[in-house]
């Protein structure tokens, strides 16, 4: 019998009968069965998380610390477990699962660092005798909204900093991973949250997303998911004049020059297209491949395609889990159609695969002969498909890795210093990867993008602190 997980509000939890959630490699399994709140319910916690914000955003670095602190040793105990429970319910591999939980981990007890390192500045006034002082202070109610792609990383992510800072949340997590969503709030609520600092709302986007995008006393909202959500997460916030940012998709560019190390080039190929299901915004969909290069680089990533191992995620063997669900698998399959029409040439899998039990699986496919135009190189698709886009030589490969819509990620497989250094400087990504894979980030530095990936400030690291902080100048004439 499933336990039904509840929302927890104003520090009690609360709901009743929800929605259950299904294991995309085996859809005979059901992870769990969650409560799925309403408007109402939206609107309790974000009651709930104003009257909390004074007294959290005075309770001073050493309480802060020792929650964040807490949560990160509770999590890193529990690796194992809360990975595989992560792999059940969003498909990526165990090893993929048991990584981005150290990763939660290893984000919480960065913040709590960072709660003992809150700084200000002191400086002379133009005035005699008057001191300026510039501090930070939380921003106030800030909305959580995250995709299901990273269940327990992009809540951290977002959660640590929002607390860290003297935030109160409420936080909307992804319908398809509830469990993990649920797993660090349970784990932040027994740390010692005080009621109402943090508080869970699970339910749909756009009913409870929609709750907090409509409520005037949400004061910052922190989005990741698609560009779509996005946009109305942006419009609403205008209307309220709220804080926001938002990180959304990528259609990022893996270049490959003639000079390149081929069996660097080709795991960077691997990894940051394949690796996850090709479900992650860094990954590498489109792989622009100098001409002296081409023909090697494809039939050695193809090679290394025919031997990886598709299956069920928490098969210790799985390098591939399944598609995530029903609605991303036709995503995927209608882009593979799309692309054939278009006129690339499908040079390995796309198509659906068997396995012992029934699941989203999908063989990862390999586009050659693609261009930059195609809607394949222009869409985000978001699964395991990647385009091979041929060029002439440099110039032309960064005037295409260019030539998007996004700037998320980008990379570069060189061993020419010129080149390299080239492109990291005039890349028009956030984020660039220079003989690494486009996907695959340290969790102490800022994740971000430019264009249409993102907008506001960036993420992690110490310029998580923008977002989650606003700036107060006070002048004092001491007589
Ligand atoms: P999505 O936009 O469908 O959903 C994201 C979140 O928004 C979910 O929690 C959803 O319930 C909520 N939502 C939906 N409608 C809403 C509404 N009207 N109001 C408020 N909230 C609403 O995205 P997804 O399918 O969950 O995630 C995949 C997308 O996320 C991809 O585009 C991917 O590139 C992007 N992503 C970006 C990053 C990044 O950092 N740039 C990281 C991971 C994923």
């Amino acid at each position: 019998m499933t336990v039904l997980r509840k929302n927890l509000i104003d520090g009690e939890w609360l709901g009743d009968a929800g929605s259950r959630n299904i294991n995309p490699s085996n859809t005979n399994d059901i992870v769990g069965e969650y409560a799925s709140a309403g408007p109402q319910e939206a609107r309790q916690a974000i009651a709930a998380a104003k009257a909390a914000f004074p007294a959290w955003s005075r309770s001073g670095p050493l309480v802060r610390h020792a929650v964040l602190k807490k949560t990160s040793d509770e999590i890193m105990a529990r690796k194992d477990e809360i990975g595989r429970s992560l792999a059940r319910e969003e498909g990526k591999t165990l090893a993929e699962g048991v990584g981005e939980t150290i990763r939660a981990a290893q984000i919480f007890d960065f913040f709590a660092g960072e709660t003992l390192r809150l700084s200000g500045e002191l400086v002379p006034s133009v005035r005699p005798g008057v001191g300026v002082e510039m501090t930070r202070e939380g921003v106030g109610v800030v909305g959580i909204i995250t995709p299901w792609n990273f269940p327990i990383a992009i809540p951290a992510w977002k959660i640590a900093p929002a607390l860290a800072y003297g935030n109160t949340i409420v936080f909307k997590p992804a319908e398809l991973v509830p469990e993990s969503a649920w797993t660090i709030v349970d784990i932040l609520h027994r740390a010692g949250l005080p009621k109402g600092v943090l508080n869970l709302v699970m339910g749909k986007g756009s009913v409870v997303g929609q709750a907090m995008l409509d409520s005037p006393d949400v004061n910052a909202i922190s989005f990741t998911g698609s560009v779509g959500t996005g946009k109305r997460v942006a419009a609403a916030s205008v209307e309220h004049m709220r804080k926001f940012q938002l990180e959304m998709g990528g259609k990022n560019p893996l270049v490959v020059l003639d000079d390149a190390d081929l069996a660097v080039a080709v795991d960077c190929a691997i990894n940051g297209a394949y690796f996850s299901t090709g479900q992650r915004c860094t990954a590498s969909s489109r792989l622009i491949v100098a001409e002296g290069i081409h023909d090697r680089f494809v039939d050695a990533v193809k090679e290394r395609l025919e031997k990886l191992v598709i299956g069920d995620a928490l098969d210790a063997r799985t390098q591939i889990g399944p598609v995530v669900d029903q609605t991303q698998l036709k995503q995927d399959e209608d882009y593979i159609a799309i692309g054939g029409r278009e006129g690339a040439e499908l040079a390995f899998g796309g198509d659906r695969l068997e396995r012992e039990t029934p699941g989203f699986y999908l063989r990862p496919a390999l586009f050659i002969g693609a261009t930059n135009a195609m809607r394949i190189s222009r869409e985000e698709i978001f699964g395991p498909v990647a385009n091979v886009i041929r060029v002439k030589d440099y110039d032309e490969a960064l005037s295409v890795a260019n030539d998007t819509p996004f700037g998320l990620t980008s990379g570069i497989c060189t061993t020419s210093l010129k080149h390299a250094t080239h492109f990291k400087r005039n890349s028009e990504a956030g984020m660039v990867m220079v003989n690494l894979p486009t996907a695959g980030v340290d969790f102490h530095v800022p994740f971000g993008g430019r264009k249409g990936s993102s907008y506001g400030p960036r993420e992690q690291g110490r310029y998580a602190m923008e977002f989650y902080t606003t700036v107060k100048t006070a002048y004092t004439f001491a007589g």
